[in-house]
């Protein structure tokens, strides 16, 4: 896929900072947006155009009720059109929460005495991996706070443990990443642990709010953090994370500031990001910040449909951050992953007793619905939860480019790995009535996969009912 250059006020060089606060701003305050104008707008994004940053502040400016609802309906529409109905799960599994750092809005920051900290030993990386495989996950993301003790060797390996254990017929097949940004060294050691997706959240594109939430640490260096993933890609590793906290400063401007990021990496590496996550700040142990910036349900809502326009063809997370209403709501604008049967106290997956001690977690989760109610309301939906890994194991990488550019792409690859792994998950994890259910989902949505397919589809179904396991297109 090749993308169309666009010149903004900083250049877009490699490992260099590009954001123009004063340009981001002047867009917000002087892009005029009629509803013909949303129109067209959201015309370019059905036709699977990112848009630029000017046609961003169109929609970010429109006020009027019919132009959102415009807005969130261009987001259905291009999220069926373009995903179907596949939605992503995984979990995260917090390794470790020492840090070094002192971000305002985190139960981890380095002067928070109320923390316990922790760091996984082996003995019980393992347990909690184990645990993860009996309800049936296969799909990670490990997180660690900033720590010398997290070096990328330790990360790599602690990616090495989660892809060996293997219990039943459970096992991990991709590990994605959460972590502080690396040297291009380090991103090369964890790459080749074999990563899937590395993420750096920049929090805010604002530097001068990022200065107030960050005044210690290594993260204190605004320009490091923003550079990071040029530098994953400078080390081969071109499948990277964005994401912004929303709460720290003008939603707004962190919409666009994603945009830029999006646009520059397209320059730079003629890749954009895998995903891009638009976390919500929570409460979390001696949170004492002011809510000033704090995004409402609605402008949450309305910043989710127009980050699914900006960049049509990457992959959105959303996680139990939010509360189940929400999560329903924002996957029919166009979110691709979410986790399932979330925890996030270290070590709690594979403790018997149910530990939601703020003092242990980063944060409150908002949806603490187990794995397997989470998939038995998605089959409600006629959803295809999906466990696939097998683009990035086939080797096919740029897999979100070919989604979403490679016409038929969807029905001969994506749509039959989600029902692969779902028929899986069915015979080895769900309880009857799950099962029952999938299977009808299953059959429902054969329609929605490749003629050719539908057959070879047809016999590894048989065989994943005879206990095959793995099979993939
Ligand atoms: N320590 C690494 C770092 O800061 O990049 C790893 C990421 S941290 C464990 C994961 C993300 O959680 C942060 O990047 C931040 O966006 C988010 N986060 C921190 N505190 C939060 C809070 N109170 N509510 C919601 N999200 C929060
Ligand atoms: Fe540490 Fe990351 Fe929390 Fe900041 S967000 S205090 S770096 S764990």
């Amino acid at each position: 896929m090749k993308f169309t250059p666009e010149i903004y006020k900083i250049p877009d060089v490699p490992m260099q900072s590009f954001i123009d606060i004063d340009e981001i701003w002047d867009y917000i305050n002087n892009t005029a947006s009629t509803p013909e104008r949303v129109q067209e707008v959201i015309a370019k994004s059905l036709g699977k155009n990112r848009l630029n940053l000017e046609e961003v502040a169109v929609l970010i400016n429109a006020g009027d009720e019919e132009s959102i609802n415009a807005i969130k309906e261009g987001a259905r529409e291009l999220k069926q059109r373009i995903y179907g109905n596949r939605i992503v799960l995984f979990a995260p599994l917090y390794v470790g929460n020492k840090c070094s750092n002192n971000c305002t809005y985190c139960g981890f920051k380095a002067s928070n005495k109320e923390a316990v900290r922790k760091t996984l030993t082996h003995e019980e990386l393992i347990q909690e991996i184990e645990a993860l495989e009996d309800i049936g996950q296969k799909r990670l993301i490990l997180v660690y706070g900033e720590h010398a003790q997290y070096s990328p060797e330790f990360i790599a390996e602690t990616v090495r443990v989660a892809y060996s254990v293997k219990k039943g017929n459970g096992e991990i097949r991709r590990v994605n990443i959460n972590a502080a940004p690396l040297d291009i060294e380090g991103f090369r050691t964890v790459k080749e642990a074999g990563i899937g997706t590395f993420q750096v959240f920049q929090e805010t594109y604002h530097r001068e709010a990022y200065k107030t939430y960050h005044l210690r640490g290594k993260k204190a260096d605004y320009d490091y953090r923003l550079t990071s993933l040029d530098r994953a890609q400078e080390a081969g590793l071109d499948d990277v994370g964005i994401g912004a906290l929303f709460g720290l400063y003008d939603w707004r401007f962190e919409v666009m500031g994603l945009v830029r990021h999006t646009n520059h990496l397209e320059a730079c590496y003629n890749v954009g990001p895998h995903t891009i996550s638009f976390p919500r700040i929570k409460d979390a142990s001696m949170l004492n910040m002011g809510t000033k910036y704090f995004v409402s349900d609605e402008d949450f809502t309305r910043l989710v449909a127009i980050l699914r326009l900006a960049v049509p063809y990457t992959g959105m997370i959303l996680t139990a951050r939010e509360p189940q209403h929400l999560r329903d709501e924002l996957i029919q604008f166009g979110v691709s992953q979410i986790d399932g049967g979330t925890k996030i106290e270290l070590g709690s997956y594979h403790e018997k007793e149910a530990n939601k001690d703020l003092k242990k977690g980063q944060f409150r989760i908002n949806d603490d619905r187990p794995l397997n109610q989470i998939i038995d309301e998605l089959l409600d939906q006629n959803m295809l939860p999906s466990f696939c890994t097998s683009c990035y194991r086939a080797g096919r990488t740029g897999e979100h480019f070919m989604e979403f550019s490679v016409p038929g792409f969807i029905k001969r690859f994506c749509t039959p790995n989600a029902i692969l792994t779902l028929a899986e998950y069915l015979e080895d994890y769900a309880p009857e009535h799950t099962a029952k259910k999938g299977w009808k989902v299953i059959e429902n949505n054969m329609a929605e996969v490749d003629e050719k397919m539908k057959e070879k589809l047809r016999e590894r179904l048989e065989q994943v009912k005879k206990g095959v396991r793995d099979l993939y297109f």
